[in-house]
């Protein structure tokens, strides 16, 4: 999913690197208000498409919200390239079902539902395992097929994907269950309750690792970022202990500082610069956790003497695409009322989603969360 290849303004994988950067400025091309299609970077535009249908095991989602992902940003960037070009990009939604294709047991028309970013098979190895993450046959929504920036999403493999989604949560909270909130859950699986946490990375899947860790019991969260208005939001809004700015602080003596010059047990790398991993590296106690749901754009290098030494464990961590872990995040969030919309910063409509790929890659007004609704 991850080639490492930027490419070329008529699409095609440009595999030297060096190469510049083709600029395509953003056109829009508005006839009917129906997707937002990725052609190239810095190329999204709103089009109209075909509206898709049900077949054997899918169903049909009219989208209600659906969040701009950093993982569609990096498509922008030209970081990545998706498995197909154009592609309706997008894979953070909720909606609700308005086609049920034939054997469909467990979604019904009506059905309000959210569901995670990738579709598994449900037969390799790995999904009988119960890590569909990690799924041979992973289909990536708005990486391989056509995802959910959109009026409408087909969603193969409903009753393996599709979890509903309870009156008492809105559809603006619901699109960042599937991704953002059962990311830092599972990235938060690591902490144990006492557990001293260091954060590092302000963005949404920060956020929602220091939120459940502290739901998992965490002794103290602490925040690393360099934005103060995101510290402050850390603090304010998700009760993390104690926040750092890099810019202002060294990071390893303030969290060493922290903790009474031992450090910190576990590690959450949310960012993926190579800063922000040494860092997480070096406050980490003796036999402490790093943890990495980030997705780095350039390989780090890591230093693996520090990790043999000091009998560090290192955990990549993918967002889990579990309809039962769904069902654990959404069942959180209903019994701690967790405030999930307050990551959302932006709010757009549908034809207005290049503008919102514009606002993440540039920070325009320090966004967190842009939501679409279609
Ligand atoms: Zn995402
Ligand atoms: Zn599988």
């Amino acid at each position: 999913m991850y080639t490492k290849l930027l490419y070329r303004k008529d699409g095609r994988p440009n595999a030297n690197k060096d190469l510049i950067l083709p600029k395509v400025t953003c056109r829009w091309r508005l006839i009917v208000l129906k997707a937002a299609v990725f052609y190239g970077v810095e190329d999204v535009r709103v089009c109209e498409v075909e509206k898709p249908k049900a077949g054997r095991g899918e169903v049909v989602v009219e989208i209600k919200s659906a969040a701009i992902c950093g993982t569609d940003l990096h498509y922008y960037r030209g970081d990545a390239i998706p498995g197909k070009l154009p592609i309706i990009l997008g894979h953070e939604f909720s909606g609700v079902v308005v086609e049920v294709g034939e054997g469909v047991k467990n979604v019904s028309k009506g059905d309000r539902v959210v569901g995670p970013p990738s579709i598994s098979c449900g037969e390799c190895y790995y999904c009988r395992e119960g890590r569909e993450q990690l799924c041979l046959n992973r289909v990536g929504l708005g990486v391989h097929i056509d995802g959910c920036l959109a009026e409408y999403v087909k969603i193969p493999r409903a009753d393996r994907t599709l979890c509903k989604l309870p009156d008492d949560i809105s559809f603006e909270e619901g699109c960042l269950i599937g991704d953002v909130m059962l990311t830092g859950f599972h990235a938060a699986e690591k902490v144990s309750p006492g557990d001293v946490v260091a954060v590092f990375g302000t963005g949404p899947i920060g956020f929602s690792s220091m939120l459940f860790a502290k739901v998992k019991g965490a002794g103290k969260v602490i925040c690393v970022g360099r934005r103060d208005v995101a510290l402050n939001f850390a603090r304010e809004k998700l009760g993390v202990d104690a926040a750092v700015n890099v810019k202002r602080e060294n990071v390893v003596e303030k969290i060493k500082d922290l903790t009474d010059g031992l450090g910190v047990d576990v590690a959450i790398d949310a960012a993926g610069a190579r800063f922000t991993l040494k860092s997480a590296i070096d406050c980490l106690k003796r036999g402490g956790k790093l943890v990495v749901p980030a997705l780095f754009v350039e390989p780090p290098s890591l230093d693996m003497i520090k990790v043999t030494m000091n009998e560090l464990e290192i955990y990549g961590v993918l967002c889990p695409a579990n309809v039962n872990k769904i069902q654990q995040v959404i069942e959180i969030l209903r019994s701690k009322k967790l405030d999930v919309g307050s990551f959302i910063t932006h709010r757009l409509s549908l034809d207005e989603a290049p503008r919102g790929f514009e606002i993440l890659d540039r920070r325009i007004d320090n966004p967190v969360k842009v939501v679409v609704k279609p």
